[in-house]
C-alpha cells in the first residue's frame, strides 16, 4: 500500500495548506516539462499527483486516513487526468509562478493598438527630391467625450455581478478550481450601464485623422514609413499601434528609374548626330546641355553625372543615362529633299556598300 504521506513527504496531521505547498515544490520539480526523458521524476511526477489528488479533497483524505486506501474515490484518477484543461489547474496552482504563461489570457492587459496601413503615390520629382505630404484617412481615435471609458459622463461603469469584477469564473472541478473568461463583462469586470451617447459605450469613436508627412529624399517604390505612434489606439493603457505609409511612385514618361540610376531616350536629328552638335536633354533638375561628337550613332548612351536619384539619407546622386535615337524626318522641303538627294549622290551608297561587304566577308568562310 502506497503511503502519500511518505511520498509527499509530510506529517499526518499535515493541513491542506501545507499540502498544497508541498505539492506545488514537488510537481515543479518533478514537472516533464522539465524533465524530459527522465523515467524516474515521470514516475514520481505519477505519484505525487495521485497522493495529492487523494489527499487534497478533505472527505477522500478522511477516507484513506481511515482504512489505508482511497479506492472508492477514483484514486489513481489524478488531477492532470480528471478532464479539467491542463493550464487551468496550473493556473489555480502555479498562478502566480507561471502568470498569464500558463493560464492563458490575463484579463485587462495592456496591449498594443492595430496598425494602420496608408497607400501614397508619388510622382518620380517628389520621390527623387522628397516632399512633404498632408494625408488624411479614417482612424479609431479615444472618444473625447467620455475619455474612453465608454460611460456617459458622470457615471461610472458597474462591478459585473456575475464574475464581481474578476473578469473570471471560477468553477470546482475536482479540488481544483478552474477559471473561464466572463460571458457577462467578456473578461473587464465592468459593465457599462449608462453608455456614452457619442461613442455607443465603445470608448473609441472613428474620426479623420490628419497627418503630416515628411517624404526623405530617394525613397522608391518599395518603401514604407513609419509613423510611430499613429495607428489605433491600444487597450487598457496599452500603446497605440503604428501608421504604415506605402510608398508607389508613378511611371514617368521620359525617366526611367532603376535605383540611382536614371534613364531615358533622345531623339536627336541625323544631320546633328553626322555633324556633331550641342542638345538639350531634359534632366530631373530642369534642361542641362550634352555635347554629341560627330558621327553619333543611334543607341550610343551619354552618361550625366549627378542627374540620377539620390540614396535616402545621403546627398550623393546617381547618374542619368541618355540614349540617342536618330530621329528620321517625316516630311522633308522640296529644299531639304533636294540637299539629301545631293548628299545621297555624293557619298553613294557608302553605309549600303560597307554593309554588303561585311556580309560577304561573313558568307565567304561557311561557302561550299
Ligand atoms: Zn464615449
Ligand atoms: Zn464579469
Amino acid at each position: 500500500m502506497k503511503d502519500y504521506y511518505d511520498i509527499l513527504g509530510v506529517p499526518r496531521t499535515a493541513s491542506q495548506e501545507e499540502l498544497k505547498k508541498v505539492f506545488r515544490q514537488l510537481a515543479l520539480k518533478h514537472h516533464p516539462d522539465r524533465n524530459a526523458g527522465d523515467k524516474a521524476s515521470e514516475e514520481k511526477f505519477k505519484e505525487i499527483n495521485e497522493a495529492y489528488s487523494c489527499l487534497c479533497d478533505p472527505e477522500k483524505r478522511a477516507h484513506y486516513d481511515r482504512f489505508g486506501t482511497a479506492e472508492g474515490f477514483g484514486a489513481g484518477q489524478g488531477p492532470f487526468g480528471a478532464g479539467a484543461g491542463f493550464g487551468d489547474i496550473f493556473e489555480d496552482i502555479f498562478g502566480d509562478l507561471f502568470g498569464a504563461g500558463f493560464g492563458g489570457q490575463r484579463r485587462q492587459r495592456p496591449t498594443k493598438g492595430n496598425d494602420l496601413r496608408y497607400d501614397l503615390d508619388l510622382t518620380l520629382e517628389e520621390a527623387i527630391f522628397g516632399t512633404e505630404k498632408v494625408i488624411t484617412f479614417p482612424k479609431l481615435q479615444k472618444c473625447a467625450s467620455c475619455n474612453g471609458t465608454g460611460s456617459e459622463p458622470g457615471k461610472q461603469p458597474e462591478v459585473c455581478p456575475s464574475c464581481k469584477g474578476s473578469g473570471q469564473i471560477r468553477y470546482q472541478q475536482g479540488c481544483f478550481s478552474v477559471a473561464k473568461t466572463c460571458g457577462k463583462c467578456s473578461g473587464s469586470g465592468r459593465i457599462i450601464t449608462h453608455p456614452c451617447k457619442q461613442c455607443k459605450g465603445h470608448g473609441v469613436v472613428k474620426e479623420q485623422k490628419t497627418v503630416n508627412l515628411k517624404i526623405p529624399a530617394g525613397v522608391d517604390s518599395d518603401s514604407r514609413l513609419k509613423v510611430s505612434g499613429e495607428g489605433e489606439p491600444g487597450h487598457y493603457n496599452g500603446p497605440p499601434g503604428d501608421l504604415y505609409v506605402m510608398l508607389d511612385v508613378e511611371e514617368h514618361p521620359f525617366f526611367k528609374r532603376e535605383g540611382t540610376e536614371i534613364f531615358c531616350d533622345l531623339p536627336v536629328s541625323f544631320t546633328h548626330a553626322a555633324l556633331g552638335a550641342e542638345v538639350e536633354v531634359p534632366t530631373l533638375d530642369g534642361s542641362a546641355k550634352l555635347k554629341i561628337p560627330a558621327g553619333t550613332p543611334s543607341g550610343k548612351i551619354f552618361t550625366i553625372k549627378g542627374k540620377g536619384a539620390p540614396r535616402i539619407g545621403s546627398s550623393q546622386r546617381g547618374s542619368q543615362h541618355v540614349r540617342i535615337h536618330i530621329d528620321v524626318p517625316k516630311k522633308l522641303t522640296p529644299r531639304q529633299k533636294e540637299l539629301l538627294e545631293e548628299l545621297a549622290a555624293i557619298s553613294g551608297d557608302e553605309t549600303g556598300k560597307s554593309f554588303k561587304n561585311k556580309l560577304k566577308d561573313l558568307f565567304t568562310g561557311v561557302e561550299n
